[in-house]
């Protein structure tokens, strides 16, 4: 990884961003090379920290990014700016729920979804259209910490939310238009793609 990202990776860690873990990256960086993947778009910015990480694969030509913090945005900028890669990362600013995507290509590669955990059906229905046919959608934090439902002394909040997420993977598995597999590994990722 070079110095540039190490240092976005470091700091975003201290500040406690939720970056995409390792083992979640290198899953992703290998299907991006073994696909050649070239399009790319991102629900869930943050600093920019897993854009980067994807724009190091040479096969990456252009990733569109999301977010609705004004805060994560100027980072986001400013990191991209510094790593020069602004020719190849495109970060909107709005709430991909409610931005104008008419104007978008359909022909992306690869969708990854990692913003509100509550919302990934709804990012997924809305943008898995804009995806090539042989696409890939991946969903971050399947498994939340590894915090279950039934656990004692969580929030209402948390329960509620696990509870969606949950939903969300009951619904993917039952997907008609969608195969999905699961990775257990770092954060859990959701790994769909459509059924031939
Ligand atoms: N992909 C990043 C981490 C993203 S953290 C990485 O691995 O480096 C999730 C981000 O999604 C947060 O910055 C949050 O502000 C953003 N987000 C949440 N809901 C969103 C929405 N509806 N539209 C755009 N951004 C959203
Ligand atoms: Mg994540």
């Amino acid at each position: 990884m070079n110095s540039n990202i190490q240092k976005i990776k470091e700091l975003a860690l201290i500040n406690k961003v939720p970056i995409i873990q390792d083992a979640s990256l290198e899953v992703i960086n290998s299907i991006i090379s073994k696909r050649q993947v070239e399009k790319i778009l991102e629900i869930g910015t943050a600093v920019g920290y897993s854009s980067l990480c994807f724009s190091t694969n040479n096969c990456v030509k252009r990733i569109d990014t999301f977010e609705r913090n004004q805060d994560m945005y100027n980072q986001a900028i400013q990191n991209i700016n510094n790593c020069q890669m602004s020719e190849v990362i495109h970060v909107h600013f709005g709430d991909a729920l409610e931005v104008d995507i008419s104007n978008f290509s359909h022909d992306y590669d690869l969708l990854f979804i990692d913003a509100a955990k509550a919302q990934s059906r709804r990012f997924f229905e809305l943008y898995s259209p804009l995806l090539k046919q042989d696409g890939i959608i991946i969903v971050d934090n399947i498994l939340f910490h590894g915090v279950k439902e039934s656990d004692e002394n969580i929030s209402k909040n948390l329960r509620g939310l696990i509870k969606k997420i949950n939903l969300f993977v009951e619904w993917l598995k039952q997907n008609e238009e969608f195969e999905t597999i699961f990775f257990e590994g770092g954060d859990g990722l959701a790994i769909s793609k459509r059924k031939c």
